[in-house]
């Protein structure tokens, strides 16, 4: 069933798990999602970047959402805007179908980024939406990091207090030291988890964690195997995310480890049969490889079994 991110955030940020928000770009990387979330009794956040609704059509990208929520009428699913870059952005997707929008203005001034947030949440929530912000610049953080520079850029706890309450947002992505893609972190991985616990407290709604994906070591050898390249990407430990969920993340971005799983089985095919050419031998064993780590995820986030 199509729901608010509320419907699902608020009960995991209540309970104290988090919830897969997984990226989408075509009908393949969607319903497997919704497989994975059929087999683990799992809650979803689906999401589209401003890029995806591009490539799909909006209307497609919220009519296959509605399609798959009634075919899995059991499954509470949002349907995300992810990484909003306007006001009117995130009105055309709430206006399509959106339950869900991010309106992120973190590279603005503080003040303007509560301003253009306080504008969202307005309207969103006229219509149900709820609304996402960030606050902080996503980047990885080293050791050697001074601390005048950690606060340059990661969240500051007083502000994020002052924002949430100014702006009523209803979830807030504060940055402690992720960052977007396969290559997180130039050494090894760090977060700023105290000042996650910090954020939390004095916010108490649920907090969102973006640049999330883990590049586990089976996505990594596959991808590997198949003749791929992953440099010397790293992604955030298992172990990791759930230290984030225990200070309180509840929604965990996911996009890149499902576009490496997937496209090690569509190379993997094309290098074992040259003279392979349809698409479903591609992408049948391609879906089965993303299912199976978006499985293993929800059981790592804990949202398995909470449906
Ligand atoms: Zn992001």
């Amino acid at each position: 069933m199509l729901v608010s991110g509320n419907v699902i955030l608020q009960k995991a940020h209540k309970e104290n798990y988090g919830v897969g928000a997984f990226n989408f770009v075509n009908y393949e990387m969607l319903s497997t999602i919704f497989e994975a979330a059929d087999e683990k009794k799992s809650p979803i956040i689906v999401q589209a970047s401003e890029g995806a609704i591009k490539y799909l059509g909006i209307d497609m990208a919220v009519g296959m959402v509605k399609i798959l929520s009634q075919r899995y009428p059991h499954i509470p699913v949002a349907l995300h805007l992810d990484h909003g870059t306007s006001y009117e952005s995130c009105v055309k997707a709430i206006r399509a179908g959106f339950t869900s929008v991010m309106i992120d203005a973190s590279h603005h001034p503080f003040e303007e980024n509560l301003c253009e947030t306080k504008r969202v949440v307005e309207v969103a929530h006229c219509a149900g939406v709820s609304v996402e912000a960030e606050l902080g610049r996503l980047m990885g953080i080293e050791d050697n990091i001074s601390v005048d520079e950690k606060d340059a850029c990661l969240v500051n706890p007083k502000e994020a207090e002052e924002f949430v309450k100014e702006s009523k947002v209803d979830f807030l992505a504060p940055a402690i030291g992720t960052s977007h893609g396969a290559f997180k972190f130039k050494g090894e991985p760090k977060l700023d988890f105290e000042r996650l616990i910090e954020v939390k407290r004095l916010t108490n709604i649920p907090l969102v964690l973006h640049g999330a994906s883990a590049i586990p070591s089976e996505v990594r050898e596959a991808f590997l195997q198949s003749g791929g390249d992953l440099k010397g990407s790293k992604g955030v430990p298992f172990e990791f995310l759930q230290e984030a969920i225990k200070g309180g993340i509840n929604k965990i971005n996911t996009d890149t480890d499902l576009r490496i799983a997937f496209m090690s089985e569509v190379r993997r095919v094309a290098n074992e049969d040259k003279t392979q050419f349809d698409l479903r031998k591609f992408f049948a064993p391609a879906k089965d490889f993303m299912r199976k780590v978006i499985a293993e995820r929800m059981e790592v986030l804990g949202s398995a079994g909470k449906i």
